[in-house]
């Protein structure tokens, strides 16, 4: 059998009803699930386990594997990107950061991207798939083995902001933060969580809706509908004003702040004006604004802003009382931006 179910790709409930349907006592599935989510992909090393009921499990299921294809370390050693094949020679990217506070993993909901932001690396190549929760859990789990190996700590945050747009693959990934959260596993904290979306409004309201109490994540990146259509096709499907009511209803609903991304672009979104707009845009919503100097993408013609540009900007936006903060640049020796790693990896391996 070629494609066997994924056991990663499981919850407690699930494995439950494939011990139930084996005739096998349901409370198995909670010692299968503790390993699974240890990160151990050999059955016979699960100990507790019967070796019949190994057998049985080996036959019949998979426990998906991710296959390291490169690891690139920044220099400081604190930003690792990791780019992993897939079972059906895909290829997918994710990146670990040490912050003073724990390691965040920034990985990927899709291969590629149907969105197709003008300057975002990920969207080149179009929406090849969507990943499986179990793809996304296998990410953790190869970074936290890789990690130990270097001994570092363990995974304790996440950021939905690889390649993929979250929300576009929206069951796999809830399933997946519910994976992730689950006290048997990994049990990473909902507040440690961000999905970043480029703003589908009407899957914003189900997520806020859903429980979870993630943190939220709205790339904005301009102050009106014109400039916004003019870099983010999805712009032209839902108006930014009733994307910040989607963000506000988020905020009201879940308690979480939302935080809406900047990208500031040359000549396009990061003049004065621009900023002042982004203020009565924002005016009297509590929010967080993070300013992101523009990753120049290579076959991509949107260049970053100068430093005084970017400078001006934050200081209009921190004056109106906006809370704003500049992202930290980490990994830019690494192709830090999204599907920029992949990128490069194809064209060196296509000579
Ligand atoms: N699809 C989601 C998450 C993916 S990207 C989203 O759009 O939010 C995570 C963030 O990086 C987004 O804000 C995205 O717009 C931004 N981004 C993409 N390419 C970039 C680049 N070249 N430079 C700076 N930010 C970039």
């Amino acid at each position: 059998m070629a494609n066997k179910p994924d056991l990663l790709d499981m919850t407690l409930e699930e494995l439950e009803q494939v011990f139930v349907s084996m005739n096998e006592k349901p409370y198995r599935a909670k010692q299968l699930f503790k390993w699974l989510h240890k990160g151990t992909a050999d059955f016979e090393q699960m100990t507790d386990l019967p070796q019949a009921l190994k057998e049985k499990l080996k036959s019949g299921y998979k426990i998906g594997r991710l296959i390291l294809l490169q690891r690139l370390a920044s220099s400081d050693k604190r930003t690792v990107k990791y780019l992993y094949l897939l079972t059906d020679n895909n290829i997918i990217e994710c990146v670990s950061m040490q912050y003073e506070y724990g390691m965040t993993l920034c990985l990927s909901t899709q291969v590629g991207c149907r969105m197709g932001c003008s300057f975002c690396a990920s969207t080149t190549g179009g929406l090849a798939r969507n990943l499986t929760a179990g793809e996304m859990l296998a990410q953790v789990l190869a970074v936290n083995s890789d990690l130990s190996e270097h001994n570092k700590p363990n995974i304790n945050g996440l950021v939905l902001m690889g390649c993929g747009e979250p929300l576009d693959n929206y069951d796999n990934v809830v399933k997946f933060i519910k994976l992730v959260h689950d006290p048997l596993g990994l049990n990473i904290g909902y507040r440690n969580i961000t999905l970043s979306t480029c703003g589908l409004v009407p899957k914003m309201y189900t997520l806020a809706d859903e429980g979870l109490n993630i943190n939220l994540a709205v790339s904005l990146h301009a102050p009106n509908d014109n400039i916004r259509r003019d870099i983010m096709k999805i712009a032209h499907a839902f108006g930014i004003e009733d994307v910040i009511k989607a963000a506000r209803y988020y905020f009201d609903k879940t308690g979480r702040r939302v935080t809406f991304e900047y990208a500031l672009i040359s000549g396009i979104n990061d003049r004065p004006e621009h900023a002042k707009e982004l203020c009565r845009l924002l005016s009297g919503f509590p929010c967080h604004v993070n300013v992101i100097p523009l990753n120049e993408v290579k076959h991509l013609s949107r260049k970053r802003s100068s430093e005084d540009s970017i400078k001006a900007f934050i200081d209009i936006l921190q004056s109106k009382g906006i809370n704003v903060t500049r992202r930290r640049e980490m990994g830019l020796d690494i192709n830090g931006a999204c599907g920029q790693l992949k990128a490069a990896y194809l064209e060196k391996e296509r000579g």
